[in-house]
């Protein structure tokens, strides 16, 4: 984690989404004021998952950005949030069975910033 000088007027915080665990997002935003802003760059299913964390955790969709990194745009692995028993799996290409139902899914462009997932739509 470091801040970010003239990325914005306001003090940022930049959280690197490989090395962040979103169960230390918690902790990490009750340090912060108001006014800061957060920064979450990285592999794409890693900065969902830290978007959605830090969501949870009170912080305002105006106060995130987020940067995928192109390296890893290539890697495909999403994570899939199933429509049917609401269980979030990883997962590559545009269908899956569900581990949690075992319902098969067509995988949907849409994301949930809730989940942090692509929405698994049963066939
Ligand atoms: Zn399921």
């Amino acid at each position: 984690m470091r801040t970010v000088p003239g990325v914005d007027l306001a003090p940022c915080l930049e959280l690197d989404a490989a090395a962040v665990d979103p169960d230390d997002v918690g902790p990490t935003l009750a340090r912060l004021t108001t006014g800061w802003r957060l920064r979450i760059v990285g592999p794409e299913r890693e900065v969902l998952l830290l978007r959605a964390a830090a969501l949870a955790h009170g912080a305002l969709d105006e106060e995130i950005t987020t940067e995928i990194t192109t390296e890893v745009l290539g890697t495909g692995v999403r994570t899939v949030y199933c429509a049917a028993c609401h269980h979030p799996f990883p997962t590559t290409g545009t269908a899956a069975r569900c581990p949690g139902c075992g319902t098969d899914l067509d995988v949907a462009d849409h994301v949930s910033r809730r989940h942090g997932a692509f929405l698994g739509v049963p066939r």
